[in-house]
């Protein structure tokens, strides 16, 4: 019988620090800028420089350590990570190695069976590498740019404990989560400032011993991940079923092919020669400065979750895509709280939070550009709360509503200024109601018999007519209300 074999991954994910400065020196880290414009002696690794390290780099190092649930080493050891490369002008990075800032945390992830933990082994500081480009120029020429050498990164270090390219995609898509809403991380794939590196191995089901790994280096999209790791489970699978053994090495996915392709064969730590950095003293921090940025620490998406589904009568579905960026967030609650207004009751905060989660689900979200952390809405929170306040209050229907908002966000006004000078008032005047209703139901003798005679479908007929003979302007609840009364009257 075929050997069934069971994939095991562990995922490196390297994540820009959200800093505007680099790592170890001042230079601007802003993205798109002419080459090489951005640099100095530091990160240029000009002979005699020295690095001094940047404290915000490590605040937010720390920060995402504690919402991973990480322990903070007051004490850890900048290391240098010795290699040869054309974008690694000092020929080594600045790195920590057996002492790092964080160790031992863990994400909980969702799958199909439940909730899984999966381990962090570590979160270590570092700078990253200049960039190459390869084929500008002269023909076949590769120039560097310097641009992002010794931007502040942290790496975290996965525990082997994800077993299929779903939990790989899970694991990543809430680690990209959680350093968005602590601020640390701007998520941005495409540009490179949240990159990861799977590695890859199978081994017998039943069996304790991992196999050898694969690591797949540089995936940049989540598609991707899913399949250069499908890939490299079924060429493994392959490999070992015709009797063959698994190379350890690096290896790249090309999206092109659909494979995963060898880059080099891969290296052991002892191939880097690590030794501490003799530039930088060893990074010393307070207990009180950890506890400081612990009580500090943001609310992460997944208690925002789970506080909106019990607080503000949203579904976890709601929940789920008003937490699809930081800024959505901050904007559904501030617009939630401003609706239901100081010292409300709980019920009233369910029913604003309710009607905030729909109008900015079926409205607002198509209106929102964010780009990194930042968000741009078209419409201010308290806009909409005003808006949503009218419709509560009678003032306009909620499908009129829809239209005040398309008004505001061209002309940047307010509803309530929309409404009177527009004279969009809703009919809540039962007498101008009663007799549009009168002057239907005259109007269609025919169908108010087949009423009569039991067929109750025809009261959607005469709501439109209403609506209709009222522009639009009638309030829907009243409209039905004196409809009912005035049909069975007949
Ligand atoms: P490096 O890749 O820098 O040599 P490690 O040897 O510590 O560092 O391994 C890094 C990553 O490889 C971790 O995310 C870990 O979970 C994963 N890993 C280690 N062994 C295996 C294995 N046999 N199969 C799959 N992943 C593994
Ligand atoms: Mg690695
Ligand atoms: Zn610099």
């Amino acid at each position: 019988m075929a050997t069934t074999y069971e994939p095991v991954i562990g995922l490196e994910v390297h994540a820009q620090l959200f800093s505007k400065t680099k790592m170890f020196c001042g230079c601007s880290i802003s993205f798109g800028a002419p080459p090489n414009t951005q640099v100095c002696p530091v990160c240029l690794a000009l002979p005699g420089a020295l690095p001094v390290p940047n404290a915000r780099a490590i605040e937010l190092a720390v920060r995402a350590a504690l919402a991973l649930g990480c322990t903070v080493n007051e004490r850890s050891v900048f290391a240098r990570k010795n290699y040869f490369y054309p974008d690694l002008s000092k020929g080594y990075q600045i790195s920590q190695f057996d002492l790092p800032l964080n160790t031992g945390g863990k994400l909980v992830i969702d799958t199909p069976s439940g909730p899984r933990e999966v381990g962090i082994t570590r979160i270590h500081v570092e700078e990253d590498a200049a960039k190459n480009l390869h084929g500008v120029g002269h023909g076949t020429d590769t120039l560097v740019d310097f641009n992002r050498a010794g931007t502040a990164l942290i790496e975290i270090v996965g525990e082997p404990d994800l077993r299929n390219a779903d939990e790989a995609e899970a694991y990543l898509k809430k680690l990209r989560e959680v350093l968005m809403f602590v601020g640390v991380n701007d998520g941005n794939l495409e540009e490179g400032s949240f990159r990861c590196d799977a590695n890859v191995s199978i081994r017998p089901v039943g069996q304790e011993k991992f196999g050898t790994r694969c690591e797949l280096k540089n995936i940049n999209s989540f598609r991707f991940v899913r399949k250069a790791i499908e890939y490299e489970i079924t060429r493994q699978e392959a490999v070992l079923s015709a009797g063959g053994t698994i190379t350890q090495e690096t290896r790249t996915y090309s999206d092109g092919l659909g494979k995963t392709i060898p880059m080099r064969t891969k290296e052991d730590a002892h191939d880097y020669r690590y030794f501490p950095d003799p530039d930088l003293p060893p990074l010393v921090i307070t207990r009180a400065f950890i506890e400081k940025l612990r009580v500090t620490a943001p609310e992460l998406a997944e208690q925002k979750r789970t506080r909106w589904q019990k607080e503000l009568g949203v579904t976890l579905y709601d929940a789920t895509v008003l937490t699809g960026h930081p800024k959505i967030a901050d904007y559904f609650e501030e617009a939630a709280a401003a609706l239901a207004g100081k010292d409300a009751s709980p019920e009233a905060r369910a029913a604003a939070g309710k009607k905030v989660a729909n109008f900015v689900q079926s409205e607002v979200l198509r209106t929102v550009t964010t780009r990194g952390l930042e968000a741009e809405f078209a419409v201010s929170a308290e806009y909409v709360a005003e808006l949503l306040r009218l419709v509560e209050g009678g003032s306009i229907s909620g499908k009129m509503a829809k239209d005040v908002f398309a008004e505001m966000i061209t002309t940047g006004r307010s509803a309530s200024k929309i409404i009177e000078q527009k004279g969009l008032s809703q009919v809540t005047d039962t007498s101008v109601i009663e007799a549009a209703v009168a002057e239907v139901l005259a109007a269609n003798a025919s169908q108010v018999e087949k009423y009569k005679a039991g067929k109750t479908s025809v009261v959607g007929f005469f709501v439109g007519q209403i609506m209709r003979a009222t522009k639009g302007a009638a309030n829907p609840q009243l409209v039905n209300d004196i409809l009912k009364k005035m049909l069975d009257a007949q």
